[in-house]
């Protein structure tokens, strides 16, 4: 399955949250509680919704329970169940309201739009499709047969297509909303996937200087450094590099890119941030570390690397330069220094790490 498909399935099969779900189920057990009470009062309720009713609420107030007891986060199967009651009730107390002799129209099938806006707003998407089908199905077929009994094939024929009729156009309206919905979804996570490109460095998988820039914001490690915070920069060079890719190629030379970016992410704490500063340049970001833990630090990535074995090269070393923060005013000074000590290491022999303490 390719990505869009995937990301295409994920949103059909986006569920809607346990708490918002049992906040609808109170909001409808209020709604036919209200109902209810209205036309008892007034003297209008039929005797199906008498019973309807209260079998209603009590259903809603079982899912309720059912839903505050699953462990589950995914409860689409109560969803589907709770819209079966909603459904099953709109489309039988329409079919009970049909019964006399002389309601070819009445006006409980006014509501029966609501099964398929219900289905479509609640249900996962993959599931509302088939849903709304049974649904007008049922619809259909409940409604023909109990106004066959006593009004002519015609006139039945003529209510039930007006119902095929109108239900169709809900659906189809109803179904090109959600593929609206599902494609600016797909648009947004593409945009958001395409951002996040632009801050990685894609030979390496690290962050690459846009991306650095941005942690550093992110982090308060601003331009200006207001002392507030304690950091250390570490400026890796990989030494003689021209060589590798002088002597075994272009291609083998970024398997050893990789290789070293992979094995210096993987020592460093999760808290510290990496990146690839250009070439075969990478810088470190560390927090809150004493000079003596950075330079254990350091020499612990400089070994690292010298044992490293890329198919049959071996030997491959790195230089590495430290700035303080507490020796500098700006984040430019924290660099410049780490710079200046990195030409250090260089021009002591390399395979070596230098800071100013
Ligand atoms: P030293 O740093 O020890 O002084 O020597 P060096 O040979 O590493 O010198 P320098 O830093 O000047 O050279 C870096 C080389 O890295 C030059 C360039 O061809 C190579 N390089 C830069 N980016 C890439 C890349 O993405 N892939 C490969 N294969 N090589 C790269
Ligand atoms: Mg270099
Ligand atoms: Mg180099």
């Amino acid at each position: 399955m390719n990505d869009s498909s995937q990301q295409d399935t994920s949103i059909r099969s986006q569920v809607m949250e346990p708490k918002l779900f049992r906040r609808l189920l109170i909001l409808a057990c209020v709604c036919f509680a209200l109902v209810w009470i209205i036309d008892e009062l007034s003297g209008i309720i039929s005797e199906f919704d008498a019973t309807a009713y209260p079998i209603c609420i009590m259903a809603f107030a079982l899912m309720y329970v059912l839903s505050r007891a699953s462990k589950h986060h995914n409860q689409s199967n109560l969803h589907l169940l709770t819209y079966l009651v909603v459904a099953g009730y709109l489309i039988s107390t329409s079919i009970w309201h049909h019964m006399g002799s002389n309601a070819l129209f009445s006006n409980a099938a006014q509501w029966l739009g609501l099964n398929y806006v219900i289905a479509y707003l609640f249900l996962e998407i993959r599931r509302a499709v088939p849903t709304t089908m049974l649904v007008l199905g049922a619809t259909l077929i409940g409604h023909f047969l109990v106004l066959i009994k006593h009004h002519s094939l015609d006139d039945t024929l003529g209510v039930v297509l007006n119902i095929a009729v109108a239900h169709s156009v809900y659906i189809v309206l109803l179904w090109t909303v959600i593929r609206l919905r599902i494609q600016s979804s797909l648009a947004n996570t593409r945009m958001n996937l395409l951002e996040n490109y632009a801050y990685v460095d894609l030979l390496t998988g690290l962050l690459n200087r846009r991306g650095l820039e941005k942690v550093f914001t992110e982090l308060e490690i601003d331009q200006i450094n207001t002392n507030t915070k304690n950091y250390a920069l570490l400026l890796i060079d990989i030494d003689y590099f021209t060589q590798v890719n002088d002597q075994y190629g272009h291609t083998m030379g970024d398997k050893v890119l990789r290789k070293v970016a992979a094995n210096l992410n993987r020592t460093i704490a999760p808290e510290d941030v990496i990146g690839r500063w250009g070439g075969e340049e990478f810088i470190i970001l560390t927090l809150d570390r004493s000079p003596q833990q950075v330079l254990d630090m350091a020499e612990q990535l400089r070994s690292i690397i010298n044992q490293m074995e890329v198919d049959d090269i071996t030997g491959v070393t790195i230089s590495i330069g430290i700035g303080f923060s507490n020796l500098a005013k700006t984040r430019q000074e924290v660099f410049n220094i780490a710079d200046s000590n990195l030409y250090e290491a260089k021009q002591s022999g390399r395979n070596s790490v230098r800071c100013s303490i």
